[in-house]
């Protein structure tokens, strides 16, 4: 096996790319008190009449040591969706390279191929929802440069093997990416701690689901600092803007309550997928590691439609590759989830 070149998969005008300086780049005020007339900022003070941070240091500070891994090693981008989509932008050529998902999977991967014009391999799960290996392996080609794993994924919520993972880091010279939106409901070791020995890995994870922050958009990349910085070659300037970054930090300086919040959320989850058994109509209920549950119905359609009259909104899933008749619903507070099962019992007559 040939050796993993990171430099042969990034396209040439990225990698021949001056990036732009940015005034708070170029100049560190090294805690000296100094007047700012460099970036053409207005000067009276509104708390956020300055630029913020380009590289976010003092956030990625507080990340390193909650993840334990170095603060060259992170990229935070507005969502996992930027993230992602630098992703592309650095190494898929469009109209010329492919990259690899696996239907059912979370929508972006396909929506940002398009919106890149790469193609996008479809390689379905099997009827387990895990990876399959030899199929994925059969459609690499020599343009083929990232591989989407999203574990645990949306919309099926189980992780995948440990072992069909790595025989894809290990057989694959493109990048491979682990979409951690989910780890933090999870029993399984994030991939973060693998990154050491697979240069060609990427892991993303974000703000949005567990940490309870989908509205500041905050992903995070984890990847080898030679990636990182061909990522930072080409993101925005300022692409976490202050605010973000204020409330980010303050977060994970009251972890524990989040911790908290996540043991009830995953305990929630028990309670639902048990008291789903006693609905008639529901024939699965598969197994959750986020905080969500996928479960297969008599009819899909009709079933979303009775809920929507109840005003609960779930998830219709059931377009999706083998996901017939399949409805994703989240793990809400307990009320909600109570209020959920009832709805759904009194269904269960109709
Ligand atoms: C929710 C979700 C995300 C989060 O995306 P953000 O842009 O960070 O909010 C990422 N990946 C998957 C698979 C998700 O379901």
């Amino acid at each position: 096996m040939e050796k993993f070149d990171l430099y042969k998969l990034v396209r040439d005008n990225v990698a021949l790319l001056q990036p732009y300086s940015s005034a708070r780049d170029e100049f560190k005020t090294e805690g000296k008190e100094m007047i700012f007339l460099d970036a053409n900022e207005n000067p009276f003070n509104s708390g956020l009449n300055r630029y913020p941070d380009p590289q976010q240091s003092k956030l990625k500070q507080r990340l390193s040591q909650k993840k334990d891994i170095g603060t060259d090693k992170i990229l935070l981008g507005n969502g996992s969706d930027e993230v992602l989509d630098l992703i592309f932008r650095a190494f898929c050529e469009p109209g010329m390279d492919n990259i690899i998902s696996l239907p059912p999977t979370y929508g972006m991967y396909k929506v940002l191929a398009d919106i890149n014009n790469i193609e996008n391999r479809e390689v379905l799960l099997n009827h387990d929802f895990e990876p399959d290996v030899t199929a994925i392996l059969n459609q690499v080609n020599p343009r083929t440069k990232l591989i989407f794993l999203c574990s645990p994924n949306n919309p099926s919520a189980n992780s995948f093997e440990k072992e069909k993972i790595l025989e894809i880091l290990n057989n694959f010279k493109g990048i491979v990416v682990i979409d951690e939106a989910y780890i933090d409901f999870s029993e399984e070791k994030s991939w973060i701690s693998e990154l050491k020995n697979y240069p060609n890995l990427i892991v993303t994870q974000t703000f949005s689901k567990a940490l309870g922050m989908a509205g500041i958009r905050l992903g995070i990349l984890y990847a080898s600092s030679e990636i990182i910085q061909i990522l930072n070659k080409i993101k925005p300037p300022y692409n976490v803007n202050q605010l973000t970054q204020d409330k980010a930090e303050e977060i994970l300086d009251s972890f524990d309550s989040i911790k908290s919040r996540v043991t009830e959320i995953v305990s929630e989850r028990k309670v639902l997928s048990k008291a789903l058994l006693q609905v008639e109509f529901i024939t699965k209920i598969y197994k959750s590691d986020a905080n969500f549950l996928l479960i297969e119905v008599d009819d899909a359609n009709r079933r979303y439609d009775q809920l929507l009259k109840k005003g609960i909104v779930v998830r219709n899933r059931s377009k999706q590759p083998l996901c017939k008749n399949c409805l994703r619903m989240t793990v809400g507070t307990k009320e909600e989830n109570s209020r959920l099962i009832n709805a759904l019992k009194e269904l269960n007559n109709d």
